[in-house]
This record gives C-alpha cells, sequence and structure tokens, in this order.
C-alpha cells in the first residue's frame, strides 16, 4: 500500500489546487485520478490541422476573479479580452444587441419582495401564470437554462436574485494557449515539490473507521493517508460512484441539497467565417430560441470555429442522443439563425466536436447551481468529516462566481489551508 500525508482525489482545477498549496507547504500527496488525463473539466486540445487550441470545457474567465488571474500571473500565461458583441435571433431576424426579456422589469420587481425561498419556476407559476405571461416564462426559463444549465424547477430564487441584481457585463477574458497551461502550471510545479500524480486510477471506496483513510481503486490498489481530499465533481458523487465505509450520511445528504446541471457542448469548424457579414463582423455571442440555442465565435480572434451550447433540462433530456443527431441539431439552427441552406453548411463543415459532459460518467453534469437549502448544505459540506476528510470542487464556494474554474481553485485552496 502506497501512503502519503494527504490522498487528493480528482485532478481538476479544486484537486490540483490542493495538491500545488499542499506539496509546497511540505506534505506528501498523492493525487488520484480516473481518466488517462488531468484537468478535468478543463480539456483544452491542440492540434495544428483541427481546432487550434479549442476548449472542449471551461473556456472563459468570468471577469477581474482574484485566484485565477493571480496564478496566470504566477504561472506567466498571458490572457486576452474575449469581448464581442451580443446579437440574438428572434422572429426570424438576427439583431445585434442582448436579447431583452420583454416583463423583467415585473419579474425582478416582483422578486425583490419575494420573502422566502422557493425554485424560479414555481415564483413564476405563483406569480406570473397564465396564457398572457407564457412567453415571459419560457424566456426566463431558458435564461436558466443556458447560463446557469439549472432546472428552474430546482435553481433557488433567492439565489438567482442575488446574480440577476448584481450582474456585471464587465471583463471576461481567455487563457492564451488555453486553460490547460494553467492545469499543467499546477501538476508541474505539485510534481516538482514531490506530489504523485496517478493517472487511470478509479477510486470505489473510502474506508477510514480506523482512524486513518484508506482509499480503494478499481484495479484493486490501496493507498493509506492521514487525510483526505475528495475533489470530485458533484454529479459523480451523488451517483454514489464511491462508497465511504463507514457512511458518511450528513455530508451525503448536504451533497444532495446542491443542484446539477447538464451541458451538450458543440464545436464546429467550417471553411470560411460565414457569419462575419455586414454589420455582424465583431458578432462574439447569439443568443436564439433553435434547438442549439447559444453560440459563439472566437473573437476578437478571427478563427473559422463556432461553438454550440445546450444547457439545463433541454440537454438532460436530449443527453442520450448520439453525436450526430446533435451535429445535425446544430447544422439546422446555424442555418435558421445565418439564413443558410443546411446541406451547403454541411459541405463547408471542415471538423466537428460534441463534448457530452453530461453522460461522461467521471463528470455527469455540467456544474452546480443553488437550490433552496444549498447554502446550509455548503457550511456542513466545509466541515470535515472526523477531521480527516474534506470535500472541495467547484460547488463549495459563496458568491457570484460559483460553477467556475475560480470557484473550483478557490475550493482547493480553502480545503489545503484547513489541512497545512
Ligand atoms: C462545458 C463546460 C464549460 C464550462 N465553461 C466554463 C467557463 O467558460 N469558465 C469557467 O470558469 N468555468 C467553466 N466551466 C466550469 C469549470 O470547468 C468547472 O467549474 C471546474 O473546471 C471544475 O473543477 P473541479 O476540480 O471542481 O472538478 P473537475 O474538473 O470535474 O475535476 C474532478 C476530477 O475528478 C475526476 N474523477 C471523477 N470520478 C473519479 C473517481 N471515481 N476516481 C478518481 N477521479 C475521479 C475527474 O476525472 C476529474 O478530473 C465549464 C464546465 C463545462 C462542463
Amino acid at each position: 500500500m502506497k501512503n502519503a500525508d494527504v490522498i487528493v482525489i480528482g485532478a481538476g482545477a479544486s484537486g490540483l489546487m490542493a495538491a500545488y498549496t499542499l506539496s509546497k507547504a511540505g506534505k506528501t500527496v498523492i493525487v488520484l485520478e480516473a481518466r488517462d488525463r488531468i484537468g478535468g473539466r478543463i480539456h483544452t486540445i491542440s492540434d495544428e490541422s483541427f481546432f487550434k487550441h479549442a476548449e472542449l470545457g471551461a473556456e472563459f474567465v468570468h471577469g477581474n476573479l482574484p485566484v485565477t488571474l493571480h496564478l496566470l500571473k504566477k504561472a506567466g500565461i498571458e490572457y486576452i479580452s474575449a469581448e464581442g458583441e451580443m446579437w440574438h435571433y428572434n422572429n426570424g431576424k438576427l439583431a445585434k444587441g442582448a436579447w431583452d426579456i420583454e416583463g423583467w422589469d415585473k419579474v425582478m420587481e416582483k422578486l425583490s419582495h419575494l420573502d422566502h425561498d422557493v425554485s424560479i419556476g414555481n415564483f413564476l407559476q405563483d406569480n406570473f401564470s397564465g396564457d398572457k405571461y407564457e412567453a415571459l416564462r419560457n424566456a426566463v426559463s431558458r435564461y436558466v437554462s443556458g447560463y446557469d444549465t439549472a432546472d428552474p424547477f430546482s435553481a433557488s430564487s433567492f439565489a438567482l436574485r442575488e446574480e440577476w441584481e448584481n450582474e456585471d457585463e464587465g471583463a471576461q477574458y481567455r487563457v492564451t494557449g488555453g486553460y490547460g497551461k494553467l492545469i499543467d502550471f499546477l501538476a508541474n510545479d505539485s510534481k516538482t515539490n514531490g506530489a504523485a500524480i496517478l493517472l487511470n486510477a478509479v477510486v470505489k471506496e473510502v474506508r477510514w473507521g480506523n482512524g486513518r483513510p484508506e482509499v480503494l481503486t478499481a484495479d484493486g490498489k490501496k493507498y493509506g493517508a492521514g487525510k483526505l481530499v475528495v475533489a470530485l465533481p458533484l454529479g459523480v458523487l451523488n451517483r454514489g460512484a464511491i462508497i465511504f465505509q463507514p457512511g458518511i450520511d450528513a455530508h451525503e445528504n448536504a451533497l444532495k441539497q446542491i443542484g446539477f446541471g447538464a451541458i451538450v457542448k458543440l464545436l464546429f469548424q467550417f471553411k470560411e467565417r460565414f457569419w462575419e457579414t455586414g454589420e455582424a463582423a465583431n458578432l462574439g455571442f447569439v443568443l436564439s430560441a433553435e434547438e442549439i440555442p447559444t453560440w459563439w465565435t472566437q473573437y476578437p480572434t478571427h478563427s473559422a470555429v463556432i461553438t454550440g451550447w445546450l444547457g439545463g433540462p433541454p440537454a438532460e433530456c436530449r443527453k442520450h442522443l448520439s453525436d450526430v443527431d446533435f451535429l445535425r441539431s446544430g447544422i439546422r439552427s446555424l442555418a435558421n439563425i445565418f439564413k443558410r441552406k443546411p446541406a451547403d453548411l454541411e459541405n463547408e463543415l471542415v471538423s466537428w466536436k460534441v463534448v457530452n459532459w453530461t453522460t461522461d460518467s467521471f463528470t455527469c453534469g455540467s456544474y452546480a447551481y443553488d437550490m433552496v437549502n444549498s447554502s446550509a448544505a455548503r457550511k456542513t459540506l466545509e466541515e470535515p468529516v472526523d477531521d480527516m476528510i474534506y470535500f472541495a470542487g467547484e460547488y463549495l464556494y459563496e458568491g457570484a462566481a460559483m460553477g467556475t474554474v475560480e470557484a473550483a481553485l478557490s475550493s482547493g485552496l480553502n480545503a489545503a489551508r484547513k489541512l497545512e
């Protein structure tokens, strides 16, 4: 059995941040990662003939986020502004500007008086019922599904009110060379400080009854440590992929009080940037109600790659479609939005990729969102089990950047500081 001061389960942003911090503080660390690569929901592929530096998972730094930007600076990794124009496609017309939701002010007004938390779906049914408000209910639900990748009938109205009242239209960046560079920096520095990062190590069981945690992997190997950092996606934990012996009921119940969304991401590379015509030369994002509703370009980089995004219940419902079905949905959506023939677009397609994170068994979804009791659940999860088992991950973060790389890095850092 291999031993260390700390075992970290999961080599995503949160697990690697914990390993980086702990190994720097002189702890011996073993990281156990199920896949044959590190990074988890950060997955940059670099292929000169295909999408150069394409992000299959996380892509943007959503604002001036302190932990991410500090690390990028420390690692000497550059980042560039990713602010393209917002466009929307509605009633058969592609138009510049955000897609204003008619009646949004009324929703915000009613939300401001809400004194007990309910799901946003229930809030809309209670306050905006009937045919008159159907379009408004649909538009708000589409927004919650698309941006938060959340189920409106689970997502907390209080959390969304907080998010919408403090919406920051400000800075947004892309990491030059891809987010994977940040992951490589954390991993390489951890290894320099003596950490071992073991790939293809699928953890199945954690035994902790004897005062010292033991971790068992699918290939029958055993690892022992004084402390354990569980840095796994919420979707993986909630499907019971790991058995804790003895059970950790309070923590497992708390995990179920936080929402975890669904996402399918599509990357299409065409011969030409057909979307860059006339007024749309600086097009960044397009919102629509098409089968694949949200699209964005690589603006200001002039690349012939366009990315599609299907989140929330529509992604959950359609998660078992084949990649080719998603390809066709994507082509139909783009053809409608940009007034092209689907067959022509198919002919102009050079390469494509469908990244279905929702059926990926080492992720099982997108990222976390708040349900009605999530804040209290996070307080439980911030406490270790018997001073031995610590949790980390993007879902353990209070604030506007929940669900992001920033949240994952911050959570890994917090877990490590408790152990240092
Ligand atoms: C499509 C998509 C787009 C996104 N876009 C953005 C964005 O633009 N900006 C942003 O800030 N955030 C974005 N996010 C969110 C961001 O990627 C995540 O919040 C963050 O990367 C999560 O890090 P983590 O360490 O918590 O989890 P993960 O990165 O999921 O890491 C968990 C690790 O655990 C491993 N694992 C799973 N099961 C086992 C097991 N049994 N044994 C051992 N290891 C296991 C996984 O393989 C994985 O490596 C996006 C997410 C997705 C899915």
